[in-house]
C-alpha cells in the first residue's frame, strides 16, 4: 500500500512526501479511507503508531473541499490534554497543510488569553485546544462552533486521567449535533466506551 492509493490529494501527497514517509503506517491505512468517506472512527492507538497523520491528512482532505472558516469560527476542532500535545500536533497541521490554503491555530492555558482572543478573528479551519481554555475562550465569545464539521479527540484516555470529562461534556452541548467524530485512545476503558457512546455514532473500530 502507498500514499497514493489513499484518495488524498496532490497537494497533500506532496507534504507527505516532503516528511520523507514512504509507507503509510498500520493505523493510516486503516484510518484515512474511512475518515475520508465521513465515518466516525475510534481507535485504540499508542504515539508513535502515526495516528497524528492518520487524522490529519484526511481531515485537511475534507476541509479543503468546503469553504473556508468565517471570522470567529471553527470547522475542525481537536482536543488534547496537555499544551505539550497541542502544540505538537498544530505542528503537525501545519506541516500537511503546507500546500492547502487552510487556517491552523493553537490554544492552550497557562499563557495569556488576548493574543489567542486575537488570532481566532480570522477564524481557524483547524483549532488545536486544551479543554479549559476552549471554554474561557467561548464565555469571551472569541469561537464559535455552529459550523463545525469535525471533531478530534485525541489522547481520549488521558483527557480523563486529568480530570476533564466534565469541560469535555460542557463542549460537546456547543457543538452542532451533525458532524464527524474522530476517537483516539491508548486503550478503551469502560469510562472511555461510555463517553464515546454519547458522541459517536456506529463507528469503524481501529485496533493497532
Ligand atoms: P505519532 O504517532 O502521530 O506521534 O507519530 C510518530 C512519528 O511518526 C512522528 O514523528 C511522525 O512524523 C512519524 N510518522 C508518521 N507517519 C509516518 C509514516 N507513514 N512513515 C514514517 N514516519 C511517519
Amino acid at each position: 500500500m502507498s500514499f497514493s492509493q489513499l484518495g488524498l490529494s496532490p497537494e497533500i501527497n506532496q507534504a507527505v512526501v516532503e516528511q520523507g514517509y514512504t509507507t503509510p503506517t498500520p493505523i493510516q491505512e486503516q484510518a484515512i479511507p474511512a475518515i475520508l468517506q465521513g465515518r466516525d472512527i475510534m481507535a485504540a492507538a499508542q504515539t508513535g503508531t502515526g495516528k497524528t497523520a492518520g487524522f490529519t491528512l484526511p481531515m485537511l482532505e475534507r476541509l479543503s473541499q468546503g469553504t473556508r472558516a468565517r471570522s470567529n469560527h471553527v470547522r475542525a476542532l481537536v482536543l488534547t490534554p496537555t499544551r505539550e500535545l497541542a502544540h505538537q500536533v498544530w505542528q503537525s497541521v501545519e506541516k500537511y497543510s503546507k500546500n492547502l490554503p487552510l487556517s491552523c491555530q493553537v490554544v492552550y492555558g497557562g499563557v495569556k488569553i488576548n493574543p489567542q482572543m486575537m488570532a481566532l478573528r480570522k477564524g481557524a479551519d483547524v483549532l488545536v485546544a486544551t479543554p479549559g481554555r476552549l471554554l474561557d475562550l467561548y464565555q469571551q465569545n472569541a469561537v464559535q462552533f455552529r459550523e463545525l464539521e469535525i471533531l478530534v479527540l485525541d489522547e481520549a484516555d488521558r483527557m480523563l486521567d486529568m480530570g476533564f470529562i466534565h469541560d469535555i461534556k460542557r463542549i460537546l452541548k456547543l457543538l452542532p449535533a451533525r458532524r464527524q467524530n474522530l476517537m483516539f485512545s491508548a486503550t478503551f476503558s469502560p469510562e472511555i466506551r461510555a463517553l464515546a457512546k454519547g458522541l459517536i455514532h456506529d463507528p469503524v473500530e481501529i485496533s493497532v
